[in-house]
């Protein structure tokens, strides 16, 4: 995630994985402009904590509840591309391909890397090609 106020890439320091390096920790404030991003974390860590749970809805082909929650996840932290990800993996598991790749699109657009969005958008669009050349 980034900084709000300088835009410094943000890496939270979690506990325990962290050797301590620095007898300070400051995990809640921007190491370029020393921001309090505490605020900012706190939705972080609810953001992912929505996102978990719809992952694990998703696991139990509980696809329009963990829409749900991945939209929640969404609201406290849009510029996440794995959320947009997921949420066209959801939509188009419920048929809702237009939906599915606007979603991708975000995804890419906030991460042009996103394995996901990238893999998906790519199959969307062969089969769509497919459909409108060859309507069942
Ligand atoms: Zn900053």
């Amino acid at each position: 995630m980034k900084c709000p106020v300088c835009g410094a890439v943000y890496r939270p320091v979690r506990g325990g994985e962290q050797i301590q390096a620095s007898p300070t920790p400051q995990a809640s404030t921007c190491r370029r402009c020393k921001a309090d991003l505490s605020d900012l974390l706190r939705l972080y860590d609810q953001a992912i904590w929505h996102h978990k749970q719809a992952l694990d809805l998703l696991s139990q082909k509980r696809y329009s509840e963990a829409a749900t929650y991945n939209n929640q996840a969404l609201a406290l932290h849009y510029s996440n591309a794995d959320f947009h990800a997921l949420a066209g993996k959801l939509s188009a598991l419920q048929g809702k391909f237009r939906e599915a790749i606007s979603s991708w699109q975000q995804a890419l657009k906030f991460d042009s890397q996103n394995a996901v969005a990238d893999h998906c958008l790519q199959l969307m669009t062969k089969i769509t090609e497919n459909y409108y050349k060859h309507p069942i």
